[in-house]
């Protein structure tokens, strides 16, 4: 299981827990020789699915990663039934300098698929996951959140495909998951994500965004390890050790969607993005969202930032000083799956 660049220290035969690294070989001045690693624990025992654990694809999103290594402390190999790689911080180099990008090439790694066996070290990987790993896989879970810029109400992500078996897979693990709200991956979805890798090897996934603000919640990162357990449970590779406590996740409440990118609302320049809204809220048209200061150019007059439509307000920008074009807020309508 490699790529020409990328090989991995695990024997995938071999019964019961190993922690190891993808080795990606990029030479440069910080590993001239030598590799850098991509932490990956292993754990299998007799029959059954293969099942991938993901953290990390942007490296200032830390729900995920936290609640992996809380399985990766307390998963029972004897307990197992199949296959379970958890890699909790794929772009390692990222998550190191606690970045949405790679040090390395600078490249957002949710935007690197399906990579190239041949690029930089954020391609070398995602070509080795999207041509190696997935394919092998029988469910992946990809776990994100607003990072350092961006807040999401929490929420799974299922990408719509044709495939009416991996689509009601999906739809199985988001329910699972138990987060209130599902954002269905339609039109507008980015073909250069890991939800797209699995889509095209046809592999059932969710991702899912847990809050954001580039730290960590004690209740998001718990509600993460409850709900990656029940996933295990359901996909019947390991058994749900909160069962008796009867941990059951939020009902999906909603599924939404993004029906035009027009309808949300973009920095209208180089400002102070004064926010009077949070994700999670039903708006209606006309709604004062914030105000928009021109804090370095005070002289002009303040803009009242408005909702050109109704609908749901998934996500919110999270900072301050904000450049034009960026997304201050993510609005969706509702929908349903089509499964
Ligand atoms: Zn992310």
């Amino acid at each position: 299981m490699s790529t020409k660049f990328v090989s991995s220290s695990i024997d995938w035969e071999k019964e019961g827990k190993q922690v190891g690294d993808l080795r990606v070989q990029w030479s440069d001045n910080l590993v001239p020789l030598g590799y850098h690693a991509v932490p990956l624990i292993y754990f299998r025992k007799g029959q059954g699915p293969n099942v991938l654990l993901l953290g990390g694809v942007h490296g200032d999103e830390f729900e995920g990663p936290s609640s992996l290594m809380r399985l990766i402390q307390n998963i029972d190999p004897e307990k197992v039934s199949g296959k379970i790689m958890i890699i909790p911080a794929l772009n390692r180099p990222a998550v190191s300098v606690s970045e949405r990008n790679s040090p390395l090439d600078g490249k957002n790694m949710n935007r690197s698929f399906p990579g190239n066996a041949q690029g930089t070290p954020t391609e070398l990987i995602s070509c080795h996951i999207e041509s190696v790993v997935i394919p092998n896989c029988d469910a992946v879970i990809d776990l994100h959140s607003g990072g350092k810029a961006s807040y999401f109400t929490p929420c799974t992500l299922v990408t719509e495909v044709a495939n009416r078996e991996v689509m009601k897979a999906s739809l199985e693990l988001a329910e699972e998951f138990g987060l209130p709200t599902l954002w269905k991956l339609g039109e507008y979805n980015d073909d250069r994500s890991v939800n797209s890798a699995a889509a095209r090897n046809a592999v059932p996934m969710i991702a899912a965004e847990l809050g954001g603000g580039g730290g960590s919640s004690p209740e998001l990162t718990r509600a993460s390890e409850e709900g990656l357990y029940r996933c295990l449970a359901q996909l019947e590779v390991y058994p749900n050790p909160f069962e008796e406590e009867l941990v059951q996740g939020t009902r999906i409440a909603r599924t939404v969607y993004t029906e035009d990118l027009n309808q949300c609302i973009f920095a209208p320049g180089r400002g102070l993005f004064d926010r009077d809204c949070k994700a999670g809220s039903y708006v209606q048209q006309g709604d004062v969202a914030g105000y928009f200061h021109w804090l370095e150019e005070p002289e002009r007059a303040s803009v009242t930032i408005r909702f050109p439509n109704s609908g749901f307000v998934l996500a919110h920008l999270n900072r301050g000083m904000v450049n034009r074009g960026e997304m201050l807020f993510l609005i969706t309508q509702e929908t349903e799956f089509n499964s």
